[in-house]
């Protein structure tokens, strides 16, 4: 089926409106109606090629909510009507050994990336949620729960499980002691998460400007992470850390802040021209602490997260926007001038 899309059609283009094919549902299959996509820095990262070289056109979008329109008749776990979500995974091997233990997101042989990976059923690249339609296998589909904004919901597909799965993976709870760098829309989510988790929250920022709001989504503390004299104050007080920045930066003070064993778990990814300085190696030995990485989550956890969501009344702070204004709001993006997280409204492309 023909469905009107935005993509880029190389590094330096902007986004522009382009027609996609999809799918007609297969017997597993479930086709669902866009109404919201989340705006995410990798969408911005990817389509310019900022990691790798990406293959053109690119169709980015991976926090989708939407409506069932219809499904395959082998569908068991979705109906028609019911309120669905699509992340950055859309198919796995399903045979590793990361995907036998529900870590799609580790998949050893190859994982189909929402878009931007081959696509194994139409050829060509898989396209994301920057579109009205999308067919997705029913195992690659979650369930969003009905008492949560669909719009604020879209940006859990994304930057809540990639929060969400290192928090808990490190045993994140009450009582623990949890930083969160940058208050962008994966650090607006991780402060939400890891307080309803129990945790005392405190933020590394280095816009000042956000400090109110920091604490409304439930930080204890605030940090200017460009003020030396607050980060020495908060020298080995936290249990663990996540870093959610996207651009290089300096991770020595960071490791310094973190108790004896404490991890500092990055997920921000930022552009291969711009790295994070090699740490200090006697800053992680003396603590016995840890670096790690974290790639968004599996779809047992993606569910999981969003029960939670569901549970705890947590979606994002957002700000709506047409289809038509995506190239100003990846300017904003940029800038760091968006609270906390741009979402397409899909409306927008089917008037
Ligand atoms: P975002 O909304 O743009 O937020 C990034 C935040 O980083 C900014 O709001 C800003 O917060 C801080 N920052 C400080 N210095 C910066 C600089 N020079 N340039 C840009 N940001 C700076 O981005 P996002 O969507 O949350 O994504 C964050 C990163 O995570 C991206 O690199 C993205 O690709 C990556 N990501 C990784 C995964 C994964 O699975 N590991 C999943 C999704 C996204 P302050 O103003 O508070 O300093
Ligand atoms: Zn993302
Ligand atoms: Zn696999």
């Amino acid at each position: 089926m023909p469905t009107a899309a935005y993509g880029v059609a190389d590094a330096t283009a902007p986004l522009a409106p382009v027609t996609i094919e999809r799918r007609a549902p297969g017997p597993k299959d479930v086709a669902i109606d866009i109404l919201y996509c989340g705006v995410c820095h990798s969408d911005l990262h990817f389509a310019r090629s900022e990691w790798f070289p990406a293959s053109y056109p690119v169709i980015p979008g991976h926090e989708i909510v939407g409506r069932v329109t219809a499904v395959g008749g082998d569908v068991t776990k979705f109906k028609t009507g019911q309120l669905v979500g699509v992340g950055c995974l859309v198919d796995s091997c399903r045979t590793c050994p990361s995907c036998q233990e529900h870590l799609e997101n580790y998949c050893t042989t190859g994982m189909v990336m929402t878009y931007g990976s081959p696509d194994p059923v139409m050829g060509g690249m898989t396209a994301g949620g920057y579109t009205t339609d999308i067919v997705v296998d029913q195992d690659f589909v979650l369930s969003i729960p009905e008492n949560l904004d669909p719009a604020g919901a879209a940006p859990l597909l994304c930057a809540g499980i990639t929060t969400y799965s290192p928090l808990r993976h490190w045993n994140v709870g009450t009582g623990s002691k949890v930083g969160v760098v940058g208050i962008g829309g994966l650090g607006h989510m991780a402060i939400q998460l890891a307080n309803a988790m129990g945790a005392e929250v405190t933020v590394f920022t280095t816009s000042p400007g956000k400090a109110e709001d920091a604490r409304k989504l439930g930080a204890s503390h605030v940090v200017i992470s460009k003020d030396e004299e607050q980060m020495n104050a908060v020298a080995g007080t936290l249990d663990f850390i996540i870093d959610t920045v996207a651009a290089g930066h300096n991770l020595d003070p960071l490791v310094a802040a973190l108790k004896r064993d404490g991890v500092l778990c990055l997920v921000g990814v930022p552009a291969n021209d711009n790295p994070h300085p090699s740490p200090a190696v006697m800053g992680m030995i003396f603590g016995r602490k840890t670096i790690a990485g974290s790639l968004i989550g599996g779809l047992k956890e993606t569910q999981e997260m969003l029960d939670f969501c569901g549970t705890h009344g947590i979606t994002a702070e957002i700000e709506q926007i047409p289809m038509q204004e995506i190239n100003t709001a990846w300017d904003r993006m940029l800038k760091g001038d968006v609270k906390y997280r741009f979402v397409i409204d899909m409306q927008s492309m089917k008037g």
